[in-house]
């Protein structure tokens, strides 16, 4: 596991479902292809720890001097989730320890991620970023083998993903970091909508996205949004159309990231 591929959940929108996306394939990835998995929660409104551990236990946990992303100066235990895969939480507060942004701290998550990579534990580890382009998702950036981007497919959400390839392009310039696009994956998607097939058209014929847009969407369902402070995942649902959904969005990543 040497080869440990880091791959960052990306968009400039908030609520566009980048965390949901990456929990659920972080949970696929554990239970249905027995990979080794560690989330990275680097967005200061740690919804993605939140999803992870119960508000009583995150108290606990930080009251006795748990790990959280103010720890990649050092290496710690990241946290065991009770869905099998470990997770490095995030701190509500994050805004308040904004790293000052030079080359020098906006290369300590990748360092940090490099010494994890070293101990062998995992196959995968994703990075939820926050929508800012902030030192946060710079180091996130740096630290990636791959970004993946989930956009809500409706005219306002897809003309900020120009503006993402943007600001990764300036990125990859400026810090010499070579992550490359594991895929746009449509989110939160009505998908017998107009405004979905005309996405779909766009994305399928557009020069520079034809080749990255995942074949299954995540359609919108309540039953998603519904639990996902109680712990509940979507492999957890009854329902056997999204379970399907995200085997093949989980496949499509795997095949992406690992070539499998
Ligand atoms: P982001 O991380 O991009 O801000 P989230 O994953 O937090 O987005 O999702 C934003 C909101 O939309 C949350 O309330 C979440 O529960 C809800 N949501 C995410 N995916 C879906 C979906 N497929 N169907 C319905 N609601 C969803
Ligand atoms: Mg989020």
């Amino acid at each position: 596991m040497l080869n440990m591929k880091v791959v960052s959940f990306v968009n400039m929108k908030g609520g566009v479902g980048k965390t949901t996306l990456a929990v659920n394939i972080a949970d696929f990835l554990t239970h249905r292809h027995s990979k080794k998995v560690l989330l990275v929660d680097v967005d200061p409104q740690f919804n993605a720890t939140q999803c992870m551990i119960n508000g009583d236990d995150y108290v606990k946990y930080i009251k006795n001097g748990g790990t959280t992303i103010k720890d990649v100066f050092n290496y710690k235990n990241p946290y065991k989730t009770t869905r099998g895969f470990d997770l490095i939480p995030s701190l509500l507060d994050l805004f308040r320890f904004e790293m000052a942004p030079d080359q020098g701290t906006e290369n300590k998550l990748k360092n940090y991620l490099n010494y994890v990579r070293k101990t062998g534990k995992y196959d995968i580890c994703i990075i939820d970023c926050p929508p800012t382009p902030s030192v946060w998702m710079t180091s996130a950036l740096i630290a990636s083998d791959f970004y993946l981007i989930p956009s809500k497919p409706d005219p306002i959400s897809m003309t900020g993903l120009d503006l993402l390839e943007g600001i990764i392009k300036e990125r990859k310039e400026n810090y010499g970091c070579s992550c490359r696009c594991a895929g746009l994956v449509l989110t939160i998607a009505e998908t017998n909508t107009i405004v979905y097939k005309k996405a779909v058209d766009y994305f399928s014929g557009a020069a520079n996205w034809k080749d990255y847009l995942y074949k299954t969407p995540v359609p919108k369902r309540v039953d998603i949004a519904r639990g996902q402070l109680a712990g509940t995942f979507i492999l957890d649902l009854d329902k056997t159309d999204l379970n399907l959904n995200f085997s093949s969005i989980t496949q499509e990543f795997l095949r992406r990231v690992e070539g499998e």
